[in-house]
């Protein structure tokens, strides 16, 4: 951390500021420039966030210069992650392979989910999303089925080999949803709900972290790091658009986040573009250019009749713009040194 003096100020409010931080167990360098003096710290930053050092006579600005996120940081950590999902081992997301994932939004029915789950592993997924706990916008929505739900999906696990993903939103059905499922899903309306970060941080299955729908890099990576703080580090981040001024598309999908955060973090980045999208049309050009970005997998919604879906219904992928995306899956990563399951086989 440093704090940069107003320029002009007093030597004994330099003095002031350096006796603070001596005194709460620091220590502080002073660097005396033509124009401003300059106070490094050096110690433990959170205590100096204590100091309320902004508000000493005298002082210009404090800046850290350290990242506030450690344990999920690339800083900390420089080798990229690798997360293993299944109890099988055989899923790997992380800087080698490429992962599809896919499914439907919602469970709604066993048959319905088993036809998902079908066209997703013949679309070469190797992994199986579905929601039995949606997060709905509106409360007279479908809310999906609870208890029922995971036990369709345990049962889609079974029919096609695939682990699942699905989302938790209360930090009391935790642990129902870590027994039934393989990876436990953050939604973005829940990126900081804080007793439920430091919930999924508490059992031994590895968490998919959307991001908020306004959270900056650094918000999320800090919602990854109350995970991360309470001992689970198995994360995985996703980006599935963010809110913006245009109305045309669902969210923004925002294709930066991928190298950005792949710089900030050692954590995998997978991409949902159908949720950033919000139609069917887009979602294979969006996933085109995450893969291209260098995104570690894809998640998509799939549904075999998506006119009569509970639940984003225009944004589900059949028929022709599945076989494309599968057809994408297949070429694009391997073309970035990565494996891909068809390819690994070869
Ligand atoms: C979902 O993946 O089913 C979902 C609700 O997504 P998001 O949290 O990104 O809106
Ligand atoms: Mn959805």
């Amino acid at each position: 951390m440093v704090v940069v003096m107003r320029p002009g100020a007093a030597p004994d409010e330099v003095d002031a500021v350096v006796a603070r931080v001596q005194a709460a167990g620091g220590s502080a360098f002073i660097s005396r420039g033509v124009q401003r003096t300059i106070v490094g710290l050096v110690g433990d930053v959170v205590a100096f966030q204590g100091l309320n050092l902004r508000a000493m006579p005298g002082v210009g600005e404090v800046v850290r210069v350290s990242k506030p996120y450690k344990l999920v940081s690339r800083e900390n950590h420089p080798d990229a992650s690798t997360i293993t999902v299944g109890p099988a081992g055989n899923v790997h997301i992380g800087p080698d392979t490429f992962v599809l994932i896919a499914g439907p939004c919602a469970v709604e029915t066993r048959e319905q989910t088993f036809e998902a789950a079908t066209m997703a592993r013949d679309a070469g997924a190797t992994m199986l999303r579905g929601g039995a706990y949606k997060p709905r916008t509106s409360p007279y929505a479908f809310q999906g089925l609870g208890l029922r739900g995971l036990e369709i999906l345990a049962e889609a696990r079974e029919l096609t080999g695939l682990p699942v993903v699905t989302e938790v939103v209360d930090p009391a059905d935790v642990k129902q949803v870590a027994e039934h499922a393989d990876m436990l899903q953050i939604g973005t309306r829940n990126m900081q709900n804080f007793p439920l970060l430091q919930a999924v941080g508490s059992v031994s299955k590895p968490v998919l972290l959307k991001r908020g729908l306004t959270a900056t890099y650094e918000e999320w990576l800090m919602a990854a790091e109350y995970i991360a703080q309470r001992g689970n580090l198995d994360i995985v981040l996703c980006e599935r658009g963010i809110r913006t001024f245009e109305t045309a598309v669902r969210n923004t999908l925002d294709v930066s986040a991928v190298p950005m955060v792949h710089a900030l973090s050692h954590l995998p980045v997978v991409v949902d573009p159908s949720h950033s999208a919000g139609k069917r049309e887009l979602v294979v050009p969006l996933a085109r250019a995450a893969m291209a970005a260098g995104a570690d997998a894809i998640m998509v919604d799939v549904h075999a009749d998506p006119t009569a879906a509970l639940c984003d219904g225009p944004q589900a992928l059949y028929g022709e713009a599945l076989d494309e995306l599968a057809e994408a899956c297949r070429l694009l990563p391997a073309l970035l040194g990565r494996t891909t399951p068809g390819s690994a086989r070869a």
